[in-house]
């Protein structure tokens, strides 16, 4: 039985010191993982995979060969005019470039996850700019952690093990001279590693944006900050807010969906990321950074991957085979019923979205490639099962910190089924 280190793709910190024992049949043990990353090892044997191809008949799934899966998916995508594909953020880069290849040979529009998380991030940071930073500087060097609507402990559970926790090549001491800010309207499992130093803020709900701006208005200034205090975070909370800000040599901002969903839109990230550049301006012994907190371990695998190719990080509408302009996203064209199927890869929007929109998206042909069961597997059509990238499949993917990396295959996968690269490649030969 064979030792071997690997990547985790239970989430988007994609650690890479995972060692894992197996015969190259099974995985055995599983070392050095969380426990969100070890049920995502145990996906490989777990009860709700699905193994085999199923079309749907007579309202009830059932199995079939996987040429009559692809049958039936090709009679769909033929029969459409306006397909969706959406997903992605659960694959690698490898699969997500097929996927819009084969979005733009039935003139589709395609979308990942990313544009309902941190996507809307990368599209205000065209008009604000961004101050990026990477794990490795901040479990080497940040002074100041700030998680704002990020609940990190249970999210991305090793992210505060590796920037908090540790002891830095770059400095003396470890913990001891990081400070860690949460910002949340919930008193999250975070809260609970806070220590003496930290400071807590327990917001006013969807108030983020009038914390923000206040930041923006006294960070030039001295004094000023006002009596009443902004938010429900009174008067010295904010001062010590603003120290750590300005003084700060390293400090990273983790922007989670809290902020992302908050009540404010676009806005409130517009706002947070000019703070950021405002302080970076002002600063003069160090800086600020920005790393968003996305959930789904290859979400910016997806933004990479479109942008590099096709000029444009998201919602991508094909006519005639070429990228058009559109100011639709996955979200507006369901609201507006401009579409006559789906291709769902690698998600589960029934439970994701609101009640209406999976309404929309189950009242046409629902096409599913993915490895377990969700709730969109059971309003499917046609299902394609996939292997699962990490386990049974490698491939390329991005951390958190736009870092590339390469995940390996460890076992084979059960059934000889196909990875979502060789699934969709299957559709577009098939269509060619
Ligand atoms: S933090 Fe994420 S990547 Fe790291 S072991 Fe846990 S689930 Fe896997």
């Amino acid at each position: 039985m064979a030792n071997e280190r690997v990547i985790c793709s239970g989430c988007s910190l994609l650690c890479d010191d995972i060692i894992i024992k197996s015969d190259g049949l099974y995985i055995d043990e599983v070392i050095g993982a969380c426990l969100k990353g070890k049920e995502r090892f145990d996906q490989a044997t777990a009860k709700n995979r699905i193994l085999n191809p199923l079309i749907k008949k007579d309202g009830e799934l059932k199995k079939v060969t996987f040429d009559e899966a692809l049958e039936k998916t090709l009679t769909i995508i033929k029969n459409s005019s306006k397909p969706l594909l959406y997903g992605f953020s659960t694959v690698n880069c490898e699969a997500q470039l097929k996927g819009i290849e084969l979005a733009s040979l039935i003139n589709g529009f395609i979308d990942s996850n990313s544009i309902i998380c941190q996507g809307k991030v990368l599209n205000t940071a065209k008009e604000t700019g961004l101050s990026l930073t990477t794990i490795a500087e901040g479990i080497n060097k940040a002074d100041l952690l700030i998680l704002w609507g990020a609940n990190a402990a249970e999210s991305i559970p090793r992210l505060l093990n590796k920037v908090l926790f540790s002891r830095g090549k770059f400095r003396m001491t470890g913990r001891e001279i990081k400070t860690l800010i949460i910002i949340d309207p919930v008193k999250t499992a975070s809260f609970g590693v806070m220590g003496v130093r930290d400071i807590a803020l327990q917001i006013e709900t969807a108030k983020d944006i009038d914390l923000i701006r206040v930041l923006k208005e006294y960070c030039c200034k001295a004094d000023g900050i006002p009596d009443a205090g902004v938010a429900g975070i009174d008067k010295d909370d904010l001062k010590r807010v603003l120290l750590h800000l300005t003084g700060t040599e390293n400090g990273i901002i983790f922007i989670g969906q809290g902020l992302l969903k908050s009540q404010n839109g676009d806005n409130v990230i517009k706002e947070l990321l000019e703070l950021v550049q405002l302080i970076n301006v002002k600063q003069e012994k160090g800086r600020i950074s920005v790393i968003m907190l996305g959930g789904h371990y290859n979400m910016l695998g997806f933004d990479h991957v479109a942008l590099s190719n096709y000029g444009k990080n998201h919602s991508l509408q094909f006519s005639n085979h070429q990228l058009v302009e559109t100011p639709d996203t996955i979200i507006t064209k369901i609201e507006k019923d401009d579409f006559d199927c789906s291709i769902i890869v690698g998600t589960d929007p029934i439970s994701h979205f609101p009640t209406q929109l999976s309404k929309k998206l189950m009242s046409k042909p629902l096409i599913l490639i993915d490895n377990k069961q969700t709730a969109t597997s059971y309003v499917a059509d046609v299902i394609i099962p996939s292997s699962i990238t990490g386990i049974e499949n490698g491939g390329m993917v991005y951390r958190i910190d736009h870092i590339p990396l390469n995940l390996k295959k460890i076992i084979n996968p059960p059934n000889n089924v196909f990875s979502d690269e060789e699934i969709i490649k299957k559709i577009i030969e098939s269509l060619e």
